[in-house]
């Protein structure tokens, strides 16, 4: 391909962006396909003889397109949203570009440079100590297992040449998302030493049966090494009693790290930064820029007071990787798993200034005045119950009748394509989840559905 050509297409692709995302509530949010249908209608070898962009872009059209989950579109309230936000897209666009690898400052100064400045901002706009230190990672997943093995390093330092002990112990609620024993699992704590401290009536961690836990694991000999309470958990938004567990953390000498993956987005807005109390005394938080804030995926914020103990538990520096040393120059390399490392603090400095903290605000703010509004609805609907408290812009809520009933309900929402709804369960219930979150969701999306939900049940 020849610079005129990439111009040309170039402008040709940004079109296409514009037109999709312009029409987006054209399309159906859930693509009628089936599993396999892609993978049998593509060739089974790649070409041999290169092909002209004309057929490419003209195949993505045809093939890929219908087979889209569209994220993008604001009645996809499914899971967590992450949206693409145009100046979100428009930095990942000059990332690929710039195709930086960002391992070692010398690697990529601005790249590197540019990671601290960002997220040292939205550390600022969270309301967090300045003695957090930042690091960008692909998913919270990620992050948090780093968490985890920092806090193995903390606890037992020998665990880095000797390998795990058998005796750490590590404690989150039974609400937590799967990432949290996901990173115990791959770290060799073992599922047997991961307690999933059972929440109370609110889905929020219950401290005195962690108490319990710690002290009886103490006890037996064994060591609480790690505790991760959640702000804003995946099936209802619940929001542990960060404070109370921070101070069994610090009586018991464990690691807290706090998943704020989705609901740490809300603490950007100066009046809800309460949410986050407690983190203050974390060892370390996640915070997903890709969820809530408007960035589009993969961008997680990895927050630790203790960087010299991941550095620790992390760095590992051949001689082809050396560099002069310089206080001012971060090896983000040291700090973690990955050695390759994407661009992508571009995104998210794009997404901060083009909104700015107030423009960010109001939008968070919007989703969750949506949410109570049709948290109201539900409520004063007989044939409906909201199933879980909206802290957020999560509202759970259920139909009043079996848990089938509420599956062909979810089922033939998302099989209309006008709206795409998740579900979980809830004191054994089935319940589905309206998660609020996509930049360009307004109300009468949500209007929408909320007329779809119940004429469904008529039907
Ligand atoms: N933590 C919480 C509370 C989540 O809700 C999720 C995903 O929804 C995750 C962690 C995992 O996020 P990621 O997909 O970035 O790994």
């Amino acid at each position: 391909m020849t610079n005129e050509e990439f111009r040309r297409y170039g402008h040709e692709v940004v079109d296409w962006m514009a037109n999709y995302l312009e029409n987006i509530r054209s399309y159906p949010v859930l693509p009628a396909t089936q599993p396999g249908d892609l993978v049998d209608l593509l060739p089974a070898a790649a070409p041999e003889q290169g092909e002209s962009m004309d057929a490419i872009l003209e195949d993505f059209e045809r093939t890929i397109v219908p087979r889209v989950t569209h994220w993008n579109h604001p009645r996809f309230l499914a899971y967590f949203a992450t949206s693409a936000s145009y100046p979100g897209i428009l930095g990942e666009m000059l990332t690929a570009a710039l195709n930086t690898q960002g391992m070692v400052w010398k690697s990529g100064p601005a790249q590197t440079e540019l990671e601290q400045v960002t997220l040292d901002w939205l550390r600022q706009w969270m309301g967090l100590e300045p003695d957090f230190f930042g690091i960008i990672h692909d998913t919270a997943s990620t992050a948090t297992m780093h968490a985890i093995a920092a806090a193995r390093e903390m606890a037992d330092p020998e665990s880095r040449t000797r390998g795990p002990s058998r005796d750490l112990v590590m404690y989150t609620s039974e609400q937590a998302h799967s990432s949290v024993e996901k990173g115990g699992i791959t770290l060799g704590v073992g599922q047997e030493n991961i307690r999933k401290i059972p929440v109370d009536e609110a889905f929020r961690m219950r401290v005195d049966v962690l108490r319990d836990a710690m002290e009886s694991d103490r006890l037996a000999g064994r060591k609480p090494f790690c505790v991760i309470p959640t702000v804003g958990t995946t099936s209802t938004s619940s929001i542990d009693p960060v404070p109370q567990i921070a101070a069994l953390a610090e009586e018991y000498g464990a690691w807290l790290h706090v998943d704020a993956a989705y609901g740490g987005a809300a603490a950007v807005v100066p009046e809800l930064r309460g949410i986050l109390d407690g983190a203050e005394r974390a060892h370390s938080l996640v915070v997903n820029p890709h969820k809530w804030l408007f960035t589009p995926i993969d961008l997680s914020a990895f927050y630790t007071r203790k960087p010299e103990i991941l550095r620790r538990a992390f760095s590992l520096v051949p001689e082809y990787l050396r560099t002069a040393e310089d206080p001012r120059a971060v090896n983000y390399m040291d700090y973690g798993v990955p050695l390759g490392r994407r661009f992508r603090a571009l995104k998210l400095w794009f997404v901060m200034r083009h909104y700015g903290h107030e423009g960010i605000s109001a939008i968070i703010r919007t989703h969750i005045g949506y949410a109570q509004k049709l948290a109201g609805l539900i409520r004063a609907d007989p044939d409906f119950e909201v199933a879980a408290p909206t802290p957020f812009s999560l509202v759970c809520f259920r139909y009043r009748g079996s848990d089938d009933d509420n599956r062909r309900l979810l089922e033939q929402i998302n099989a209309s394509g006008k709206a795409f709804l998740s579900h979980t369960v809830l004191n054994g219930q089935f319940v589905l989840r309206l998660a609020i979150g996509n930049i360009a969701t307004k109300w009468e999306d949500l209007e929408e559905v909320w007329s779809l939900v119940k004429r469904a049940t008529k039907s």
